[in-house]
């Protein structure tokens, strides 16, 4: 007897029947089956499966990590389209912050249970190297508790650039200077169409993937993110998908997968699609859903509360998400686009929100070790 008859899955659409005893048997789902999964009517089933599967991996537990977002510039000359956080540097708004200013900023939100400065920013032309690492290593000393995650692979690859130094010589360095792991941003969508259209100037796919490869062989954990919601097709974002699923066989050391929401606003993209609706709540949930059933080789998937709200993140724990980010403290990338939400999120709110549905809240770190279980 089939495993999902077995378990008494209600399902009705026919197509997901051995879709689920595979996932049910623990088998590898292909790119067919992952249409299928994106185009089902049956959202339960697809909740469900994902739901299970999620439970294997974690049991009860929901994460979250008390982080903080730094932005030392929005300083920035590759035009993504999508992009409403980019400056030029005589535009209003525009901030590039020197050392000292990093210093006061993290001062300013600084707290003992700070445990993630999360680092993120635009390609600013001027900077030089040892800016950069001057900034992980003063970091690093100055708070011995809190980890860097820092630089997106698009922006290590801006680091080459500049430096003429290899991906490699570049991550080694930042280790050297004290970097624990990496954010997943760059990403946005592989598929080369898609790319050419909303980031042509940024760092091509093939060197994306070649970033990660890297970090993760020299032993820095790393995470990644899809922007979805604009020009894509659903065919794109499974590509994208499956791109990151065979890195991961290759090379381990994504921790995190984080689907990120359009924000249709201030930005040439949403303007030129005539755009103002954001992502229903039924297509992030569907999308972190298939993520999950997909990415059999992640540890995490993320619900991003700051792009697809605090209440829906609440229900993605009961789709396949097993992380719903943290604190946060200072959001601006998104913000700069048009996100509705608030910039930061207190300890109490999040425990309130995993407790609800009945998870168990794990706060974690950088690297998903867990520092306090609040059984
Ligand atoms: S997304 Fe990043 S790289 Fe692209 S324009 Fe914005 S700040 Fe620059």
């Amino acid at each position: 007897m089939a495993v999902s008859n077995l378990l008494k899955l209600n399902i009705r659409d026919p197509k997901l029947k051995p879709i689920a005893d595979k996932i049910l048997e623990g088998k590898r789902l292909d790119f067919d089956e992952g249409m299928i999964l994106y185009s089902t009517r049956d959202f339960p089933t697809l909740a469900r499966l994902a739901d299970i599967v999620r439970e294997r991996k974690v049991g009860q537990k929901a994460y979250f990590v008390h982080s903080l977002r730094l932005s030392q510039t929005n300083i920035c000359y590759v035009g993504c389209t999508f992009c409403g956080f980019q400056r030029r540097f005589d535009e209003e708004g525009a901030w590039d912050y020197d050392l000292e200013d990093v210093w006061a900023f993290v001062d300013n939100h600084y707290h003992p249970e700070l445990t993630e400065i999360h680092i993120s920013s635009g390609h600013h032309p001027k900077r030089k190297w040892d800016y950069y690492l001057d900034l992980v290593s003063g970091l690093t000393s100055r708070y011995p508790g809190v980890q860097v995650k820092a630089w997106t692979a698009a922006e290590i690859h801006h680091f080459s650039k500049i430096t003429r130094m290899s991906y490699r010589e570049i991550l080694s360095e930042l280790k050297e200077a004290g970097l624990v792991a990496m954010p997943g941003g760059g990403a946005e969508i592989f598929a080369e169409h898609v790319r050419k259209r909303i980031a042509k100037n940024k760092v091509t796919a093939d060197g994306w993937l070649e970033v990660h490869r890297t970090a993760h062989e020299l032993g820095i954990p790393t995470n990644a993110t899809m922007l979805y919601g604009h020009v894509e097709s659903l065919a794109d974002r499974l590509d994208h998908m499956l791109r990151l699923r065979q890195l991961q066989d290759e090379s381990p050391g994504f921790l995190s997968f984080i689907p990120l929401a359009f924000q249709p606003d201030n930005n040439p993209l949403a303007k030129e699609l005539n755009k103002s609706e954001f992502t229903t709540g039924l297509d992030d949930l569907r999308n972190l859903a298939v993520a999950r059933l997909m990415l059999d080789n992640f540890p995490h998937i993320k619900g991003y509360w700051i792009m697809i709200t605090p209440e829906l993140t609440q229900v993605t724990l009961s789709s396949g998400v097993s992380d719903v980010d943290g604190t946060i403290k200072d959001e601006r990338i998104a913000h700069a686009s048009g996100a509705v939400t608030e910039r930061g999120m207190t300890e109490s709110a999040l425990l309130r929100l995993i407790k609800d549905t009945g998870r168990v809240p794990v706060k974690r770190d950088a690297l998903y070790n867990e520092l306090k279980v609040y059984a």
